[in-house]
């Protein structure tokens, strides 16, 4: 067993703050790769495990404790409370982070994506699994959706208990998440998102309940698949998102600057101007409706949309929809995404 917990702090730093003699581009290379058990059977497929930290990570002060708790345990950890883990695959683990995953940030994000492009692109691997907290889980899910180039599955799990907890649900979702990285029947569905015994397609599924374990789900869209005694059933043939962009950033060493405007009724129309100027390169607008707003929000948006130039794009307050490529009303809406772009 190579580990050491005195990598950990390390770990945990190199995520806010890269040294100033490394590009952020190459930050990747200094994670080191964890081989949990030794040595490694032949016949079992091999599978990654990215972890970042989270509820699926964190300890309470009793086993009742279910909010309030501190996010951590490090991989070794969450794969040694699930010893099961190795009778189904060869697990190597790298610690991008340990943190709650509000804290999740454009150097974590792009460490994450290199990183299991990287991995994928090995013969040997099978599939990569990135341990998440549940919060902003679908924004890496997402990201990685529309980042990562592979045929080969990518799985993000959380859980909504704390590894102390009575009942907690992390073992369970990374044991089932494991098992989806290395299941042939995974291949060619893109980046998916496991808990609570469903799987969902990174595209479609938010978290849509801030405390129960049924949190995840698609409305529209709807599952992709469930599992059954640990075997995972899909409803249907590998298919891709309509609208799915794949974006090369290999080269990326760092994020666009992107705010989220919330609507409502009389929004101040001056967080357009606010956010441009405390260096938004884009404003998604999360309007009311199908992308609505107020006047006087439509107004300030023109405003600065004429101004700057700046992608103002619409989408939508509401869990669920889509956003018409061309409404009413909408000119200060600098790219309109509707069903021709993916789905709003
Ligand atoms: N606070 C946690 C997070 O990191 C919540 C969770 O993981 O369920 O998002």
């Amino acid at each position: 067993m190579r580990f050491s917990t005195q990598l950990l702090p390390l770990f945990t730093s190199l995520a806010f703050a890269a040294p100033l003699d490394l590009a952020r581009s190459d930050l990747h290379k200094l994670f080191v790769r964890q081989d949990i058990q030794t040595p490694v059977n032949a016949s079992l497929p091999n599978i990654t495990i990215f972890a970042t930290g989270g509820t699926i990570a964190s300890v309470g002060t009793s086993n009742t404790q279910t909010t309030g708790y501190s996010v951590g345990l490090g991989v070794q950890q969450l794969v040694t409370a699930v010893p099961e883990l190795l009778n189904i695959s060869n697990i190597a683990g790298y610690q991008i982070s340990n943190v709650d995953s509000g804290s999740i940030n454009e150097t974590i994000s792009l460490t994450l994506s290199h990183m299991i492009n990287e991995e994928l692109a090995k013969p040997e691997i099978s599939g990569v699994v990135v341990t998440h907290g549940t919060d902003t889980l679908e924004e890496t899910a997402f990201f990685l959706s529309s980042t990562v180039n592979s045929t080969k599955p990518v799985i993000i799990v959380g859980a909504m208990r704390p590894a102390t907890a009575l009942s907690a649900d992390g073992p369970l979702n990374l044991y089932q998440a494991v098992l989806l990285a290395a299941s042939p029947a995974a291949l060619n569905r893109g980046t998916m998102i496991v808990l609570n015994d469903r799987i969902g397609s990174a595209f479609y599924t938010t978290k849509n309940n801030a405390n129960t374990l049924d949190t995840f789900s698609s409305t529209e869209a709807g599952q992709l698949g469930v599992f059954v005694n640990q075997v995972p059933y899909f409803f249907y043939a590998p298919a891709e998102p309509v609208g799915r962009l794949v974006f090369d950033i290999s080269s990326a060493t760092d994020l666009a600057q992107v705010d989220i405007l919330f609507a409502h009724q009389d929004m101040n129309p001056a967080l357009f101007e606010a956010s441009y100027a405390a260096g938004a390169q884009g404003i998604v607008f999360a309007g009311t409706g199908a992308g609505g707003y107020s006047r006087k929000a439509g107004v300030a948006a023109s405003a600065l949309y004429n101004a700057t130039g700046i992608p103002i794009v619409a989408s939508h307050r509401s869990a669920d929809g889509l956003v018409p490529l061309k409404g009413e009303g909408v000119a200060a809406v600098g790219a309109y995404c509707g069903v021709e772009c993916g789905g709003g």
